[in-house]
């Protein structure tokens, strides 16, 4: 159990809640199932139990009838263990999901549970998370609920203590936490299963809020440099250099940038903005901020091609003024390196601009003053809070990042940082035209695109390339390379080609040449995701979009549009989608609203799986959700920062308990590595 469940514990067992209850009032007829019918509770005897099938087809049938009809239930798995524990002609109550065969419901799998004294008396019974491998052993929903009982039977109120303030359960109407606890396994009521999971989802969230604002104190009583000067560098860039006017909205963030710095404390921004809202150029002057006030400055990327775009970038930004600029990326190895090395120790390298190679134990600069990390969400929240632990006193730390972030996942993941939003886009852009098109009208495709490129244009044609199948994704990838040869002769054009397998220097010259305008086809995987910039690419073909997520596609999109011209998305896709992916496909052809986008894709898919989260533990919640609970997450928000600042350090009698449950998590998760 502990393997599986990670339950080890009576105190686990406690905290291993229910998902769903066996609720006796509210059972479907088995004849009134309705074809439109998703998940139903049912009650009836159960007959006919049987296997059938052979080898890997083999699965137990049975049938369960009431007094208005009869459904199939079937097993593919465990067969043999159900078949022992199930009794005929015993009445059980059956939960699942219903599928037609032939207009015939039937169940796969369904929750099956004895229907005796204790379901029937009255209550709701409770529904546990097990596994398969579980049930196989004998350790079933039912061993689950009696173990649960048998320990509330010798539990009191004090063993389960509260941990909340006595005012904040009076200001937001909590039920206790003994209550709470006893009522998400037993409840006696519908209103008390709410009122339970409501109190325990509130209690999650606050400590995450909490923990978020003393992090934010933290911060703001933590010194900075101090950039009082606005000097030679940003002065003569900003004067001379600066290859066009900034937008209303980046003179603003800039502005943020300037006061923020010049404070004496250390600044933590998150600079927001849609793909091509121009963030590079605040990076820059950021920078040059920085330099003017005696320091040096990083940018940071989280891939190779990614740095070395930043790099090549800055550099061309900066080339006129004579600044040296060093890259640094995992592959930069012996003399260069240790130039390198060298240079940032003794100051000479005012700007370096590289991977999380930059803030390895072996680099060392002389006195960085700011750290620019873009697209974030790749960096691991305890990588942001390495960058300080180096220094005495801490760099400035601006983070930039193109995908949006809806705001609940903001106040959640980057509760911590000040966020300026450049909600702006460069003048003269026109809006993407993004359409759908299947795989049958590819020639129409292809023929579009050619008129396109010889109207002097270049495009990008995008595979995916997702981990499970690399290799399959790799051979479609190398069959559609030769494919677009054959549409577009090589004596007439020139195609590039990137993708994650090819030495990071073939995959630079590659990637240059499209860039010079050389090639005029880049076919590529997902590599080109973020941050590639060629303003005169007009063409975004994406093959199988249907495998891409929402905001995957919307960070493919913004690689085109970014010059003057008309541009254009082109999501092919097989002829028949999921309904989920004809969604997608639909929302991405009627918005192109990188906030809006966000936000679905949050609804979609939920938080688990979006910005690399999964691992670091931060959004990882038991009951509460962040796209459904966002009311509670507002009162948790709220309620932690007037916690906080009434007793920053939780010293008062009344704050232990909380204190010592952001300690326990604190050890279980990444934010250790900050506080
Ligand atoms: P982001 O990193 O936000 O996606 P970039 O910084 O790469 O965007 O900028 C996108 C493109 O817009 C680049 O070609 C850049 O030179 C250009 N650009 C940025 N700011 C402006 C501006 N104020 N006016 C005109 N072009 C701009
Ligand atoms: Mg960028």
């Amino acid at each position: 159990m502990r393997k599986e469940l990670q339950i080890g514990t009576f105190e686990d067992l406690l905290y291993h809640y229910p998902y769903r209850y066996f609720d006796r009032k509210q059972i479907t007829k088995i004849a009134t199932i309705s074809p439109t019918a998703e998940y139903v509770q049912l009650a009836g005897t159960l007959v006919n139990i049987f296997e059938e099938g052979e080898g890997r087809k083999r699965r137990l049938v049975a049938t369960l009838y009431d007094d208005t009809g009869r459904i199939e239930l079937i097993w593919f798995q465990g067969a043999q263990w159900m078949k022992k524990s199930l009794k005929e002609n015993e009445r059980y109550i059956v939960f699942g999901k219903v599928s037609f065969f032939n207009g015939i419901p039937n169940i796969a799998h369904p929750e099956i549970e004895l229907l005796n004294a204790e379901t029937t008396a009255g209550g709701m019974q409770p529904v546990y998370p097990t596994t398969e491998k579980l049930k196989t052993r004998g350790i079933t929903n039912r061993s689950f609920a009696k173990i649960t009982q048998s320990l509330f039977e010798k539990i009191k109120q004090g063993d389960i203590p509260e941990v909340l303030p006595s005012n904040i359960i009076t200001q937001y109407k909590l039920c206790s936490r003994y209550a709470a606890i006893k009522w998400i396994h037993f409840p006696d009521s519908e209103e008390h299963m709410q009122a339970a999971r409501y109190r325990l989802k509130w209690e999650e969230l606050f400590a995450s809020q909490l923990m978020i604002a003393r992090l934010r104190l933290q911060h703001t009583i933590q010194r900075g440099w101090k950039f009082d000067k606005v000097g030679d560098n940003f002065n003569d860039f900003y004067h001379n250099h600066l290859p066009f006017q900034l937008t209303n909205a980046q003179k603003r963030v800039l502005k943020e940038i300037r006061v923020d710095t010049a404070t004496g404390k250390q600044m933590n921004r998150l600079v927001q903005g849609d793909v091509g809202s121009g963030k590079t150029i605040i990076a820059v002057m950021s920078m040059l901020l920085a330099m003017d006030n005696g320091h040096q400055a990083c940018m940071m990327a989280p891939t190779e091609i990614l740095s070395q775009q930043h790099y090549q970038g800055v550099k061309r930004l900066l080339d006129k003024m004579g600044i040296p600029v060093a890259l640094l990326t995992g592959s930069v190895k012996g003399k260069e390196r240790k130039e390198i090395l060298k240079g940032l120790a003794d100051g000479s390298i005012p700007i370096a601009v590289g991977t999380h190679a930059l803030i390895e134990e072996s680099v060392q600069f002389k006195n960085l003053g700011l750290a620019v990390i873009d697209e974030q969400h790749r960096f691991g929240v305890g990588q942001r809070a390495r960058l300080w632990a180096k220094n005495e006193i801490a760099p400035h730390v601006l983070v930039m990042t193109a995908t949006p972030i809806p705001r609940t996942l903001a106040m959640t993941l980057y509760g911590d940082l000040d966020i300026s939003v450049i909600d702006e886009l460069p003048p003269g852009r026109q809006e993407i035209k993004t359409v759908h098109r299947i795989d049958m009208g590819r020639a129409g495709v292809m023929e579009f695109m050619r008129k396109e490129i010889d109207k002097g244009r270049q495009a990008y044609i995008v595979y995916p390339l997702i981990e499970e199948s690399e290799k399959m994704d790799y051979e479609s990838l190398m069959a559609g390379f030769e494919q677009v040869k054959v549409w577009f002769p090589v004596d007439k054009y020139n195609i590039a080609m990137v993708h994650g397998r090819q030495e990071a220097a073939l995959r630079e010259r590659n990637m240059k040449r499209f860039a010079s305008g050389d090639a005029q086809i880049l076919v590529a995987t997902t590599v080109i995701e973020v941050g590639v910039d060629v303003p005169n690419a007009s063409v975004m073909l994406i093959e199988s979009a249907e495998r891409f997520g929402l905001s995957q596609l919307h960070q493919l999109r913004g690689r085109v549009g970014r010059g003057a011209e008309q541009s254009y998305c082109i999501l092919l896709t097989g002829n028949k989608l999921s309904k989920e992916s004809e969604q997608r496909i639909k929302i991405m052809t009627s918005t192109s609203n990188g906030f809006i986008i966000a936000e679905q894709d949050l609804a979609m898919r939920g938080p688990g799986d979006l910005y690399g989260t999964k691992q670091s533990g931060v959004l990882k919640f038991k009951l509460a959700d962040i796209v459904q609970d966002t009311a509670i997450l507002e009162q948790t928000r709220i309620a932690a920062q007037q916690l906080v600042s009434e007793d920053p350090g939780l010293t008062m009698p009344q704050h232990q308990a909380l204190k010592n449950i952001l300690l326990q998590q604190a050890h279980q998760s990444q934010w250790s590595k900050i506080s």
